[in-house]
């Protein structure tokens, strides 16, 4: 789904479906129906694909595009300096280039690392009531590196079921960083002694920002939907958070069936 925040407001959605991208804030209460048409087509190459990998790929795609590469998933264990890279040109477009280390609050309080231009679409993907740049760094990897010390100290996960139950407890997003600053204080000045104050910046004193979902009840109980098992999925739309429409007959994680072609009604 596509995003739009807004100051003081519930963040719009919308729903691409073929070319049209559905405005789905209105349906919030009423009800909707996905009927999915038994096509999947990689996000890549368009082509038709039998079954889904990655997040909406062609087998040949999921393994050959550097944005399906583990090291996406661990930028910590980047390879492009061995010059293995499976699209070098895109890794410098993508991965040698700034990116951000944050704070973000969904279900609970998590590190996480984004490029700047994803600011604040990553934290909204999430479900994030709150977050908070914590560094700016010149490479993914490095990145990559800066979470690993934090996670030492605070979890890297996303709990989505919590995360669609509720509002999580509003936190003081600055002195969670400056505590968790104070925790890893070994291995950033440890980062730092090794790549340059240039290379790592800690941001102590970065902006904190909010977003409120437009959900309307929350489900007591969280059962999920899948596609590849139901091809019709209906009920009362009575939110929409992270990239979950929440429907009184269960949720369903958009995301996650990029490249199916569905029906909207
Ligand atoms: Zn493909």
């Amino acid at each position: 789904m596509i995003t739009r925040a807004n100051k003081g407001k519930p963040v719009d959605y919308f729903l691409p479906v073929g070319e049209f991208h559905v405005p789905l804030n209105p349906y919030i209460g009423k009800n909707i129906r996905l009927e999915y048409q038994g096509e999947i087509h990689c996000l890549h190459c368009g082509e038709r694909t039998n079954k889904s990998f990655g997040q909406g790929f062609c087998y040949k795609h999921f393994t050959s595009l550097a944005q399906n590469d583990s090291c996406i998933m661990s930028p910590e264990q980047c390879h492009y300096h061995e010059g293995t890279c499976r699209e070098p040109e895109w890794g410098e477009r993508n991965c040698m280039q700034s990116h951000y280390v944050y704070l973000s609050n969904s279900s609970a309080i998590k590190v996480g690392i984004t490029r700047g231009g994803q600011i604040p679409t990553r934290w909204i993907d999430q479900g994030a009531t709150q977050a908070i740049a914590i560094a700016r760094v010149t490479t993914r990897q490095l990145a990559g590196l800066l979470e690993v010390a934090f996670k030492e100290h605070v979890a890297d996960k996303t709990h989505w079921q919590a995360m669609l139950k509720g509002a999580p407890t509003v936190l003081d997003m600055a002195s969670e960083r400056d505590r968790l600053f104070e925790l890893a204080k070994p291995q950033l000045d440890a980062l730092i002694a090794e790549h340059g104050l240039v290379a790592v910046q800690l941001l102590t004193n970065g902006e904190a920002y909010e977003f409120e979902f437009p959900v309307q009840q929350y489900p007591e109980k969280v059962k999920s939907f899948n596609l590849d098992k139901t091809d019709v999925v209906e009920g009362k739309l009575m939110g929409i958070k992270g990239q979950y429409l929440i429907l009184d007959s269960g949720v369903i994680n958009i995301r996650r069936f990029g490249g199916y072609s569905v029906n909207f009604s």
